[in-house]
């Protein structure tokens, strides 16, 4: 088995972040002092080195025998002076005098003496020294001065400064440790508390919500999020209940009738032709509830986003037609007029099946709920991008605060008279879903002489994407209908 490592917390990986990025800004931070105070050293070394050559340079006197010494009137020579030392080289290479410590520097190279000043460190054993070289004239004299320092001291110095700053530095990557986990754990605190209180909230409480303390920060724009998701959760657990609590209702009716029959046929003895009508209208209330039933399914297939449009070039008056022919046998029976008035060559990238059944429960609706001997009109026009399939009755219309429930399911302007017509309340809910699934939108209005008129508008399919052929589409759905 492989092992698997549990990612970092965001809390050790802010700290580790936190003291990586502390300590190398310390380390360059110390490079960079050591780097400035080792040159500020050295120039203050060459310094002392320059003092010390125009000090020598004036003290130095000639004997008359030629010999080079100090000055009588200078009271601390510089013998024994272990860190300095002095000579003087003659113009043809010959070391004439010396003083200080009694350390064997290499000859002077005359060629590269010069006429300036020179300055140059070499190595005597272990020992770095420090030189400075140039030519001066000693009571007329012409001679190599050559001033030299030890290092020695400059280095310890040096290394001790590195040392302070090299061990100053574990402790500093501690230090940065524990502020970066001290200041993670304040950055984590609200986001700890939010995940505490977004726990509290189950199927149970969803109206709670979080607090937002400052709704300006991160912190605060992340809760306002995740109460917007709830307050979206809640809205569609509220809709399931309801849809569920609807479609228990909408079933018990059925039952209850299927129960009386029932019980109304085995009370007595009857004969045969009484209970073939008790079994008609048992199998009669059957087809509803099969109706019904397979109504819940599809719409519940539908907030699953598991239905697939098959999408084809359609011509809607074709289709308008098509409907209404199929439906005419109901307009008969109640008398009323289809007045169909469709426009031709008007073409929707569609699916046949899905849309046809929009039609048909808004065109099926016009004809049950308006009077005997009325005419329903179904027209169909051409605007911009879009198609419009109008169907006006002349029924009762409906009523503006309705307007906006009709498409929901289970909605029922008036229980009762619905009822009779056999209406469960889906039928607008599953056309605004099939007409939404094209991308179009259907509206209710009023006619002018009263009555309801429903609008489907639908977008024109594209010339090119006509050319195409059938073609299906994956839907998804975003929530209930
Ligand atoms: P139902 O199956 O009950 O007809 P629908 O969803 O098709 O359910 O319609 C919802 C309600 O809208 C109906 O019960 C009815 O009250 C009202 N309604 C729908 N169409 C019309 C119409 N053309 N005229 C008047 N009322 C209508």
């Amino acid at each position: 088995m492989t092992p698997r490592w549990a990612a970092p917390s965001i809390r050790a990986r802010l700290t580790a972040w936190y003291a990586i990025v502390l300590t190398a800004m310390m380390i360059v931070y110390a490079a960079a002092t050591f780097v400035a105070v080792r040159h500020e050293f050295l120039e203050q070394f060459d310094d002392q080195l320059h003092e010390d050559f125009e000090t020598a340079e004036g003290l130095l006197i000639r004997t008359a025998d030629g010999r080079v010494t100090w000055a009588s009137d200078r009271r601390h020579g510089p013998d024994g002076d272990e860190g300095r030392l002095y000579e003087v080289w003659s113009a043809d290479g010959k070391q004439i005098h010396r003083s200080g410590a009694s350390v064997a520097l290499p000859p002077i190279a005359l060629a590269s003496a010069g006429s300036s000043y020179r300055y140059e460190t070499v190595a005597a054993g272990p020992e770095r020294w420090r030189t400075l070289s140039a030519p001066v004239s000693i009571d007329g004299h012409a001679v190599v001065l050559r001033v030299s320092r030890s290092e020695q001291l400059l280095r310890y110095q040096l290394g001790e400064i590195l040392l302070v700053l090299v061990l100053g530095l574990p402790p500093v990557v501690v230090l940065a440790g524990v502020g970066g986990s001290l200041l993670a754990r304040r950055l984590l605190a609200p986001i700890e508390q939010l995940a505490s209180e977004a726990r509290r909230i189950t199927a149970e409480r969803l109206h709670e919500r979080l607090t937002v303390s400052n709704p300006n920060d991160e912190i605060g724009r992340l809760t306002a999020v995740m109460n917007d998701a709830f307050a979206r959760l809640e809205s569609s657990f509220d809709q399931l209940r309801r849809f569920t609590a609807d479609a228990s209702h909408e079933l018990r009716t059925p039952l209850a009738v299927v129960r009386g029959i029932g019980e109304a046929a085995v009370a007595q003895r009857r004969n045969p032709a009484e209970y073939e009508e008790a079994i008609g209208s048992l199998l009669e209330e059957v087809d509803r509830m099969t109706n019904l039933v397979d109504t819940l399914l599809r719409l519940s297939h539908a907030d699953a986003g598991s239905i697939r449009l098959s999408r084809e070039p359609l011509d809607l008056g074709q289709l308008a037609r098509e409907v209404a022919s199929s439906l005419a046998i109901l307009a008969e029976e109640r008398h009323q007029t289809l007045a169909v008035d469709t426009a031709d060559g008007v073409i929707a990238s569609a699916d046949r099946l899905v849309l046809r059944e929009a039609v048909t429960n808004v065109l099926d609706n016009a004809i049950k709920y308006s009077p005997v001997g009325s005419t329903v009109a179904i027209q169909l026009a051409r605007l911009d991008h879009q198609a419009l399939l109008a169907i006006a009755d002349e029924g009762p219309g409906i009523a503006t605060e309705h307007r906006e429930r009709i498409f929901d399911r289970f909605f029922r302007v008036d229980e009762a008279r619905s009822r009779d017509g056999g209406g469960a309340g889906l039928g607008l809910a599953i056309a605004k879903w099939a007409v939404d699934m094209h991308g179009g939108q259907i509206t209710v209005g009023q006619r002018p002489g009263g009555g309801a008129e429903f609008r489907i508008l639908l977008p024109l399919a594209h010339p090119a994407s006509a050319a195409e052929g059938p073609h299906t589409t994956q839907l998804h759905l975003g929530g209930p209908l």
